[in-house]
């Protein structure tokens, strides 16, 4: 396939269409990462970042995909052989578990069918069962089947029913999803740049609490780069740990400015009228959602395809011949389902295109 470079309606669930202030914003030129100035955009970054988070714990930037982070909120908490809770609802639950497997850290996993949200009821009762566990991990929204779970009722359970330390895996959802990290007491959210940031892939943020640097001072997982103690440190100085993506952390210093000076309820409010819209347009084709409107992501739509259909095909053909991009189906959900990205305001245009495009493109793969 060759590389693409005219406009394409770029409708996946990250990265997303950036403002073309936040892709002007990286232009602007370098500046020595050990000085005033950048102490001074990095302050003004990680406090605006808390507005976004609702938080006071320390907020970091990490240069990496949002999965960095992911990887740092178990290397930084945990030991090899601790054991933990895996709340799988989809592929990137699966991934985060994983993940956790490959560090050597033993995992117990909680498997919900893909599309549905987190039971709370069997979440309390795998809690008594392994009451020997030491942390929980949650995707707060399952890019892979557009689904939220109900992370303010999941924290209720594992932090003030069981005091358990709670990670959350919020790549597709912070600046899209209400989170309230501080009142949900979240210890560790985990994020990236491309999605409700806004901003182009590369960064990744992470928010640590006070009970995540308790366990921290216990972790013997090995780590390096990674190491918040170290950015901690650094932090004090107004620096990050090593050399920072300047170009991207310009571009964040814009796209906060431009979502703060919406006001984030208004912005999260935004995306959820949105996505129920779509939602509906979707549905109005005859096609049906793979989530209910519970727990409907606003960020991300799954949309399944009648049985005759390859959802890769209708995938290939919307991408050829209308040059709109969404996204596969992933895991066990390949071929099944195609999924639409509606992170950030997309221009009524754009939506009206996609509909009647997958109208037409949904009658010739049918026909094929
Ligand atoms: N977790 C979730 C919920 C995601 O949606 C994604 C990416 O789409 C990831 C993790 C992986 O993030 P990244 O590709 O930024 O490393």
């Amino acid at each position: 396939m060759k590389y693409q470079q005219e406009q394409q309606n770029l409708r996946i669930p990250g990265p997303v269409p950036c403002p073309p202030e936040v892709i002007k914003a990286q232009t602007r030129p370098l500046i020595d990462h050990r000085s005033e100035d950048f102490a001074y955009m990095l302050k003004s970054l990680v406090g605006r970042l808390k507005r976004i988070f609702l938080t006071e714990n320390d907020v970091f930037i990490l240069t990496s995909s949002g999965t960095g982070a992911l990887e740092a909120s178990l290397v930084n908490t945990l030991s090899p052989g601790d054991k933990i809770l895996a709340v799988v609802t989809g592929f990137f639950g699966q991934r985060y578990s994983d993940m956790a497997k490959a560090l050597l850290i033993d995992v117990q996993e909680l498997q919900f069918e893909w599309g549905q949200d987190v039971d709370i009821e069997i979440l309390r009762k795998a809690l008594v069962a392994h009451s020997d566990i030491k942390a929980v991990l949650v995707t707060h929204n399952e890019t892979s089947t557009g689904v939220t779970n109900d992370l303010e009722s999941i924290s209720r359970v594992v932090k003030k029913e069981f005091g358990k330390l709670l990670l959350v895996d919020a790549v597709s959802s912070l600046g899209s999803v209400e989170l309230k990290t501080d009142e949900w007491e979240c210890d560790v959210v985990a994020a990236g740049s491309q999605k409700g940031l806004l901003t182009p892939p590369g960064l990744s943020v992470i928010s640590f609490s006070q009970s995540a640097w308790r366990a921290y001072e216990k972790s013997c997982m090995p780590k390096y780069y990674n190491d918040l103690g170290l950015f901690r440190t650094f932090m004090g100085l107004g620096q990050t740990a090593f050399t920072p993506a300047i170009s991207l952390l310009y571009a964040l210093d814009k796209s906060l400015e431009l979502i703060l000076r919406e006001g984030l309820p208004s912005f999260i409010g935004m995306q959820r009228d949105q996505a129920f819209m779509i939602r509906s347009k979707v549905r109005s084709l005859g096609l049906e959602l793979l989530s209910e409107d519970r727990c409907a992501a606003h960020s991300v739509t799954a949309v399944k395809v009648p049985g005759n259909v390859n959802s890769d095909d209708l995938v290939d053909l919307l991408r050829e011949e209308f040059r709109i991009v969404v996204g596969r189906g992933q895991g066990r959900l390949k071929g099944k389902l195609f999924r639409v990205g509606h992170i950030g305001k997309v221009p009524e245009r754009d939506i009206e295109d996609l509909i009647l495009a997958l109208s037409s493109a949904l009658t010739r793969v049918a026909s094929k």
